[in-house]
């Protein structure tokens, strides 16, 4: 195993079992719940990495699990794309990065959307910067990879169902070590 994928496993074997922010799974089964979905919707292998990859960032800092319910913005996709882009390539790295982007687009682009998002997701939502603009939303559009982004978006907010099974960690190691730079 490289040295990033042991010391990204160790994240989540040291860190894993914290809640994720307000939500009924762990940070380990939200990230394996999101690489479950994405891998079941049959999505290249990029987006199953981001998948596991995309809430690193909050294993990286050391705030409380309910910082956003005190008005905490814990910038973790900013956290994520320092750590990930020194090791990893831009098609995983760069949905990451956008994944918070990428919600703040679907609220404006899909109002529906906000019906689906959780009570923990709504209040981030506002700390985030709230729907993005008309202009906002044309600038999003031109990253390369902001449909990537959008389609992690959604296996994110999918993953957060209480006692689902699903494969474990060591399974997505060889897809981790196939977009190691
Ligand atoms: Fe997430």
């Amino acid at each position: 195993m490289s040295e990033i994928i042991e010391k990204v496993v160790h994240l989540f074997e040291n860190h894993g079992d914290s809640q994720y922010g307000g939500e009924a799974v762990s940070q380990l089964e939200h990230a394996l719940q999101a690489a479950h979905f994405a891998d079941e919707a049959g999505e290249k292998k990029s987006i199953i990495v981001a998948g596991i990859l995309h809430d690193i960032g909050h294993l990286l800092h050391h705030l409380p699990d309910d910082a956003p319910e005190n008005g905490i913005d814990d910038l973790h996709e900013n956290l994520a794309n320092d750590f990930l882009q020194q090791y990893f390539t831009p098609e995983v790295v760069e949905p990451v990065r956008l994944h918070v982007a990428a919600k703040r687009y679907l609220c404006t682009v899909e109002p529906e959307y906000l019906d689906i998002l959780s009570e923990p997701s709504i209040i981030s939502l506002g700390l985030q910067g709230g729907p993005m603009s008309a202009d906002e939303c044309t600038e999003f559009e031109k990253n390369p990879f902001y449909a990537d982004a959008v389609k992690l978006r959604r296996f994110d907010d999918q993953a957060k169902i209480e006692n689902l099974q699903v494969k474990d960690l060591s399974f997505y190691v060889p897809y981790m070590e196939a977009f190691v730079k």
